[in-house]
């Protein structure tokens, strides 16, 4: 692999400092050297690429992605695709994800008990192109709640997303397969959703199958997330140690305190793409804003923005992404977090990126290599053109993105065909 110098770059570099004029030197897998001025570094020996003034940054990371979820209407359609249709379209948006920026994504969940294990061994291997990726479980849930979509007269667990245990025994055995089959996080679902005609504030798994889950993934090293809706849920997740957490809109101010008490062990991808879009623009799919309004989205939504707003301002980290993979809202559009995190949470630009970014790094485990422009880092990078800090939006447009690189290659060459045409910003 050819040495990169990255010459005439603006650097993004995830610390929130302010973007200055440089050069980026990539050996290997790594970041060597980064330079506060033009013509610093050697070019001899190295592929050098002029950036014309557009910005180089840190590859943007998914908090909450489920890369099984299959751009349909219906939580119904997505266990209904069979296991190879459903692979391979896994694969297909594995790379989807890698062409739109996002070169690390947090496992969420899986539809089926092994996709996200086998795509995350396929990319690291270097079968199939993709972000790095940490593999989920499926969501574990008890009868009833969130993910078993068995019938009366059809007690098929296939047709559920989710895996439904009863008690603590059966939650151990669960969690134990998931763990013999590889995964990085186990998901459970604490609390309901609407749209599987479940309230968002109902907290139906008790605190000993919680126990149990968080015993038997921290004995093996792995880590638990939860999908936690209600006050209850994100307080089920504190007293558990549940380091990630999905949702928290209705965190009450009981959960909020306790969440402030151990921020730094925590962190909340809440998926505001899911509420903002179920609520108004999924009128195509069958769902008018006055019908998810019925079903309570819109309040949901509400009150999720002023929780988010509480956390932010607590210094509790919040992270963009979730549950992208539904007909309106699909895989690829992620960034659309980012403009969501200053238009409904009051994000500044920077606080919007450093939270896709450095905390991004963070919540892969690889917060000091990961997730910055610092020499020794690992070289996930954007180069993007314009000022993603004048103008958040310009994330969604791949066009914009001119290269893509992830540990130290490029999956997006700015070499290769179109990608040639880089423009100065703006003055
Ligand atoms: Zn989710």
């Amino acid at each position: 692999m050819a040495n990169v110098l990255f010459t005439n770059v603006r650097i993004f570099d995830g610390t929130g400092a302010s973007p200055y004029p440089g050069e980026v030197l990539i050996q290997g897998r790594r970041i060597a050297r980064v330079a506060r001025s033009t013509r610093a570094l050697p070019t001899s020996g190295v592929v050098s690429i002029d950036g014309s003034g557009a910005t180089l940054m840190p590859g943007l990371v998914e908090a909450h992605t489920h890369f099984s979820w299959n751009d349909q209407p219906t939580l119904n359609a997505i266990q209904r695709m069979p296991t190879e249709e459903h692979i391979l379209w896994c694969a297909h948006i594995a790379k989807r994800y890698l062409d739109m920026g996002w070169t690390s994504c947090v496992g969420a969940a899986t539809a089926k008990p092994r996709l996200d294990v086998v795509i995350r061994n396929a990319i690291e291997s270097g079968q199939i192109p993709g972000p790095r990726y940490l593999a989920a479980s499926q969501e574990i849930t008890v009868p009833g709640g969130l993910g078993d979509e068995t019938l009366p007269h059809l007690p098929y667990p296939e047709f559920s997303f989710g895996a439904i245990v009863n008690g603590p025994e059966e939650m151990r055995k669960t969690v134990r397969m998931f763990l013999k089959y590889g995964v990085d996080t186990v998901k459970l679902n604490l609390s309901g959703e609407y749209i599987a005609g479940i309230p968002a504030e109902f907290t139906p798994m008790t605190d000993e199958e919680i126990a149990v889950a968080v015993k038997e993934a921290t004995v093996r090293g792995k880590r638990v997330s939860a999908h936690a809706r209600s006050a209850e849920a994100v307080k089920q997740c504190v007293r558990h140690g549940i380091e990630i957490i999905y949702h928290a809109s209705f965190a009450d101010e009981e959960a909020l305190d306790l969440l402030e008490a151990r921020k730094d062990r925590h962190f909340v991808a809440p998926g505001l793409a899911w509420l903002i879009n179920t609520s108004y623009h999924a009128a195509e799919w069958g769902i008018p804003p006055e019908t998810a309004k019925a079903m309570g989205y819109h309040r949901e939504l509400e009150i999720a923005c002023q929780t988010l707003k509480t956390m932010h301002a607590c210094g509790i980290r919040v992270l963009p992404g979730g549950d992208y993979g539904f007909a309106w809202i699909k895989h690829g559009t992620n960034a659309k977090d980012l403009e969501y995190f200053v238009k409904y949470l009051g994000f500044t630009p920077m606080e919007a990126l450093l939270s896709a970014t450095r905390l991004g790094g963070q919540i892969m485990l690889k917060g000091n290599e990961l997730g910055q422009v610092k020499e020794g880092y690992l070289a996930d990078l954007l180069l993007v053109d314009g000022d993603p800090l004048a103008n958040i939006t310009l994330l969604q447009d791949e066009k914009r993105l001119v290269a893509i690189m992830k540990d130290g290659e490029f999956h997006k060459d700015p070499r290769a065909g179109a990608a040639r045409r880089v423009r100065l910003p703006a003055a």
